[in-house]
């Protein structure tokens, strides 16, 4: 059975990698979607869909991730009534949706799909808002994030990017 997550990933943290393991348990593989993949430097969406391949992939391969996964990036379209075919046409086949976004459960349900929720963890802390904040007021952030998504924030300066955007808003 193959599984669909989607999230932005503005970035990847260990609460989306807890979801990405969890499913894993339960399919065989999964398909991680990254939404909002024309969005980049942004205050709500520092990094590119590229940055954001590169964050997942790396934490998969340096957690010894075992599935088979595919990571594609999906533009937003204007027309939600048919947002379910564009996200079939960028994807492999899926079975199974896993989300806690109100409007993907329900374009999903929709077009037939069984929706799963994953469970949040540490919800508090594992949020790419609070992440980006603390990147900004310069708060502890980096154990909120796994090991390979750090290294590609660090090699893209990131937290210099989210600063400058943050000035250039001002
Ligand atoms: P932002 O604050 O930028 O919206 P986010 O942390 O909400 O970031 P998204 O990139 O919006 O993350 O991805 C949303 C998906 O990730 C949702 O399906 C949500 O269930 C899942 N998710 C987000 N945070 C967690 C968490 N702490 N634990 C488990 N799943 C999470
Ligand atoms: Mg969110």
């Amino acid at each position: 059975m193959r599984a669909l997550t989607i999230g932005r990933y503005q970035p990847f943290h260990k609460g989306h990698m807890n979801v990405i393991w969890e499913i894993s348990d339960v399919v065989d593989e999964i398909v991680i979607g990254i939404g909002s993949a024309q969005i980049s430097h942004e205050l709500d969406n520092p990094f590119t869909a590229g940055e954001r391949v590169a964050m997942i992939r790396r934490t998969l391969e340096l957690n010894g991730f075992k599935g088979m996964s595919y990571i594609i990036p999906i533009e937003d379209i204007q027309r939600n009534s048919i947002w379910t075919s564009h996200l079939e046409s960028m994807t492999p086949p899926f079975d199974i949706v896993y989300s806690n976004n109100p409007l993907v459960v329900r374009l999903c349900k929709e077009e037939g799909y069984e929706v799963r929720h994953p469970p949040l963890f540490k919800r508090d802390e594992y949020s790419g808002t609070e992440i980006r904040r603390r990147m900004i007021e310069d708060e502890r952030w980096t154990h909120l994030v796994p090991e390979g998504t750090l290294e590609v924030i660090d090699e893209v300066d990131g937290v210099q990017r989210l600063k400058d955007i943050v000035r250039e808003e001002d």
